[in-house]
């Protein structure tokens, strides 16, 4: 089949790789002007660049559903495969992570822990470590109280996986298209500022980007209508004397914080969940939240350095929950939300199989 994609983000190029190396013709738009990391936070950029990259069933039963975990478990047993047909080296581990309370916030860290305990099936459930056993799986926390051990979860290097994808999917025969907004699209055509372009079929996986705009000359521009952009903010520590081997979550009262480790000494903290579009810089009300809850973990984080920080949106629907629409001639994917890097490899699978 002759594809057109609209969007360069996580999806679309999970999209165009999996149906190039399936020996489809693939053409892929998107405004931004290269595959590699976006040089400045200046105009909106995919939000997969931004994630933090945890892979985690569990700890997103919290919000999610049992379809998102279903989901998460078989991207988990496919991003190996994925990985290692890149090209390019990818961070992936899969050695659990750890749900962490300090001393007076068991309450909070209680509800979420039983949550999840009744939520999780039987294997995935939050295990409580005592401190002789925490101290051997990560020696760097001696700042929390309570821990618990969710063993089937993993991460992802996302700056290293977005690149490697297109990549990929380049050197699979994929046309990308870089530069070119998709103004509107319906089954079987893609306009863009340029030009009408017709496909066997399309996929609309842009994100925020499927915003409804106004419409032109009257005419429905085919956006789906309900998608929001939910902010989030990071920051990136180098602190290559603070050993971690997995991601590390505070369950703290006000607020969620991650630790996630990458390599070369590095660790992203994350991430504010605010209900704004704006993607302006990371206030210092996130900064302070986000380091404080950090350095209370592991305080020889005091001389790590903040190296980047980074503002994106990800993209919601009204239930925050993941949507498919396929119809002959256009499949739209969406609301992958705080999900995406967790689930795209499944939801990629399902929709190409009921391609027809
Ligand atoms: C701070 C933060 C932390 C996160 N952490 C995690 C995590 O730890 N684990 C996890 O699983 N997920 C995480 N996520 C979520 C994950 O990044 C998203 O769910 C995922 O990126 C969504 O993929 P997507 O392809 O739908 O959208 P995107 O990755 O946003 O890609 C959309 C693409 O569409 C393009 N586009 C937009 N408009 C147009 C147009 N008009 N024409 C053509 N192209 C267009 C954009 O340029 C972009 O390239 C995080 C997100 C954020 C912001």
């Amino acid at each position: 089949m002759h594809i057109g994609i609209a969007g360069a983000g996580l999806l679309g190029r999970l999209l165009a790789f999996e149906l190039a190396k399936g020996g489809h013709s693939v053409e892929v738009f998107d405004p931004a002007p290269g595959p590699l990391p976006p040089a400045s936070q200046q105009t909106p950029y995919a939000a997969g660049w931004t994630a933090a990259g945890m892979l985690s069933p569990t700890a997103e039963l919290e919000s999610a559903d049992e379809n998102v975990f279903a989901l998460g478990l078989r991207s988990l047993e496919l991003w190996p495969a994925i990985v290692a047909s890149l090209g390019m080296p990818v961070e992936l581990h899969r050695r659990g992570s750890l749900l962490l309370a300090h001393r007076g916030d068991e309450g909070a860290a209680r509800r979420v822990v039983d949550l999840l305990k009744h939520k999780a099936p039987a294997g995935h459930a939050p295990q409580m470590l005592d401190a002789v056993a925490l101290g051997e799986l990560e020696p760097a926390l001696h700042g929390a109280v309570h821990a618990w051990l969710l063993p089937h979860e993993g991460q992802i290097h996302s700056v290293q996986a977005m690149t490697a994808l297109a990549h990929a999917a380049d050197a699979a025969g994929t046309r990308f298209h870089w530069g070119i907004t998709v103004t509107r699209l319906q089954a079987g055509e893609i306009h863009t500022t340029q030009t009408l372009r017709k496909f066997d079929c399309v996929f609309d996986v842009r994100g925020t980007g499927a915003r409804p705009k106004p419409a032109v000359n009257g005419q429905d521009d085919g956006f789906t209508p309900q998608v929001r952009g939910v902010r989030g903010e990071i920051l990136w520590l180098h602190a290559p004397g603070v050993v971690l081997q997995r991601p590390v979550r505070l369950l703290h009262p006000r607020h969620r914080v991650y630790l996630v480790p990458r390599e070369g000494g590095h660790i992203v903290v994350g991430a504010s969940e605010i209900e704004s579009e704006d993607r302006s810089p990371v206030s210092l009300r996130s900064t302070v939240e986000l380091l404080a809850a950090a350095h209370s973990i592991i305080p020889e984080l005091a001389e790590a350095r903040v190296i980047h920080s980074e503002t994106n949106l990800r993209p919601a629907l009204p239930d925050n929950l993941p949507r498919v629409e396929q119809a002959p001639g256009l499949v739209r994917i969406n609301g992958l939300f705080r999900h995406g890097w967790l689930i795209a490899p499944a939801l990629v699978e399902q929709t190409l199989k009921n391609l027809t």
